[in-house]
C-alpha cells in the first residue's frame, strides 16, 4: 500500500455466530473492523450466569467446518475440541420407546453438536486478540445513512454516530439493517412463521456403574421422538447432559397448562424420557422455560452497491430442522471471502474513496448466494416433516435399507 492509500473499514452490526466470523475474516483481509453488539459482553461472569438464548447446542456440519477451517486459524479444530460427535439419528418409537439408530452417511462421516455460548466466546475471543478489530458492546443499531456510510446507535441514553466503507449486517432474523436496506433498494422479501413454537429441557446425567457422570442416552446420536405434529429431539453437551427441545404447536403448548396434563402428555408420547429428565424437572421447566417462535425468510438482492449488504440470519432465516442455520451463515462468509477474492477485493481505499471490484464482487454474491440460502431454506422446511413423520414411515425406512445407511 502506498503512503497515500487509506486502509478499508467494514462496519459490521452483530456479534452472534456470524458477525463474529466474519470480523475475523475481513481482519484477516487486512480490513479495519468495527464490530458492533446490542447485548452486554456475553463472556462477563454476570451475564453468563442469566444466559437464556436461542437454543443452547448446535449441530456443526461440514458446511460450518468449511468455513472455520478456511480461516486460516485452525478455528475448526479449537471448536471440534468440545464438541461431541453425532453419528446417526436414534429414533424413538412407540410408547415403550424402541430405539433405531439412522445413520447420517458412511461410517466416519459425522456432524458435531457444539455449545452456542462456547463457540461464540471463542470466535469473540480470537476477535479480541487481532488488532484490526475493535468490538463495542450495548450499541443498538438505529439507523444508517447507507450513501454516507454512517452508522446511528442508541449507546444507553445516547446517540453515537460511526462511519465505515461498507456496513455488512448480521443482525439476525428481525435484522435492523435489512429493514434500513429495503428503504434504498427494491427487495423481493417473504417470512413465514410456522406454527410450532419451542421449549428447551435438560436431561441431566446419570451415575455410571463407577459412579462417574455419564450421558443418559447415547451420545453419539441425535435423538428424536419423531410424533407427527410434535416432536421432542435432544442433542447431547460435552458435560454429560442433553438439551432436549419439545418442537409442537403453540395450541399444544396452551392446553397443555397444569402438571397433571403435562405427565399425562410426556407419560402418552415420551414415556421413555421422564425417568431421564427427572419429573421435577420436567415440570418445572416445562412450566418456566420460554416458548420461542420459528421463521422462515427469504430476501434479494443482499446488498446496496458497494455500501451495504445482510448476511447469515438477517439474509436467510431459516427453521432449524435441517440444523444449517448457522452452517448456511458461516458458509455465506466463506463464499464472500472467495467471492472477494476472484475480484482481487485488497483492503485499499483508491483517491475517490472507492474499493476496487467491491461493488463486482457484492452483485455476484447477491446473486449466487440468494438462490442456495433460498433452496437451503426450502430444505429446512421439508426437513420439518421428514423429521416429526416421515422417519418412521415404511417407505422411508425401505429407502435407508437400500442405501445401505
Ligand atoms: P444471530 O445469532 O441472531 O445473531 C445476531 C446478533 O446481532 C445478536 O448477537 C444480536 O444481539 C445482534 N443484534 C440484533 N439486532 C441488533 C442491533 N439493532 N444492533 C446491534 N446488534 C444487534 N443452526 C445450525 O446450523 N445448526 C443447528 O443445530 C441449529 N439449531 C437451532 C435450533 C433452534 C431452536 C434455533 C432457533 C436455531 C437453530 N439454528 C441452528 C440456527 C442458528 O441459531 C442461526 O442460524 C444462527 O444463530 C444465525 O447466526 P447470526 O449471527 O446470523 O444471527
Amino acid at each position: 500500500m502506498s503512503s497515500t492509500e487509506k486502509t478499508a473499514n467494514v462496519a459490521i452490526v452483530g456479534a452472534g455466530l456470524v458477525g463474529a466470523l466474519n470480523a475475523i475474516y475481513f481482519a484477516k483481509r487486512g480490513w479495519k473492523v468495527d464490530l458492533f453488539e446490542l447485548r452486554k459482553d456475553m463472556r462477563l461472569p454476570e451475564v453468563k450466569a442469566n444466559q437464556r438464548g436461542k437454543s443452547i447446542n448446535l449441530a456443526l456440519s461440514e458446511r460450518g467446518l468449511s468455513a472455520l477451517r478456511n480461516s486460516g486459524l485452525d478455528l475448526d479444530q479449537l471448536i471440534l475440541e468440545a464438541a461431541v460427535p453425532l453419528r446417526a439419528r436414534m429414533v424413538h418409537i412407540g410408547k415403550e420407546g424402541r430405539q433405531m439408530s439412522q445413520a447420517y452417511g458412511k461410517k466416519d462421516q459425522h456432524i458435531n453438536a457444539v455449545d452456542r455460548a462456547r463457540l461464540n466466546e471463542e470466535l469473540l475471543d480470537i476477535a479480541d486478540k487481532l488488532d484490526n478489530i475493535t468490538i463495542y458492546f450495548e450499541h443498538n443499531l438505529l439507523q444508517t445513512n447507507m450513501d454516507k456510510g454512517e452508522l446511528i446507535f442508541t449507546v444507553g441514553s445516547e446517540k453515537k454516530t460511526y462511519q465505515s466503507d461498507l456496513i455488512v449486517g448480521a443482525d439476525g432474523a428481525y435484522s435492523r439493517t435489512r429493514a434500513q436496506l429495503m428503504r434504498r433498494i427494491r427487495m423481493d422479501y417473504a417470512q413465514e412463521y410456522i406454527d410450532t413454537a419451542y421449549c428447551e429441557l435438560t436431561m441431566p446425567p446419570i451415575k455410571n456403574a463407577g459412579g462417574e457422570d455419564d450421558f443418559a442416552l447415547d451420545p453419539n446420536h441425535l435423538h428424536i421422538w419423531p410424533r407427527h405434529t410434535f416432536m421432542l429431539i435432544a442433542l447431547p453437551n460435552p458435560d454429560k447432559t442433553f438439551t432436549c427441545t419439545l418442537f409442537m404447536p403453540f395450541s399444544m403448548f396452551e392446553n397443555i397448562d397444569s402438571d397433571s396434563k403435562v405427565m399425562d402428555f410426556f407419560r402418552e408420547h415420551f414415556n421413555d424420557s421422564i425417568p431421564l429428565i427427572g419429573e421435577k424437572r420436567l415440570l418445572q421447566e416445562y412450566s418456566s422455560n420460554p416458548r420461542g417462535a420459528l421463521i422462515s425468510i427469504k430476501c434479494k438482492p443482499y446488498h446496496y452497491k458497494d455500501k451495504a449488504m445482510i448476511i447469515g440470519d438477517a439474509a436467510h432465516a431459516m427453521v432449524p430442522f435441517y440444523g444449517q442455520g448457522m452452517n448456511c451463515g458461516f458458509q455465506d462468509i466463506q463464499v464472500l471471502h472467495e467471492t472477494l477474492d476472484k475480484h482481487n477485493v485488497g483492503a485499499e481505499l483508491s483517491a475517490d474513496g472507492k474499493v476496487s471490484g467491491l461493488q463486482k464482487a457484492l452483485d455476484e454474491y447477491s446473486i449466487e448466494r440468494s438462490k442456495d440460502a433460498h433452496a437451503i431454506c426450502d430444505l429446512a422446511m421439508y426437513n420439518h416433516y421428514e423429521m416429526q413423520s416421515a422417519v418412521t414411515s415404511p417407505l422411508y425406512l425401505a429407502r435407508k435399507r437400500l442405501e445401505g445407511t
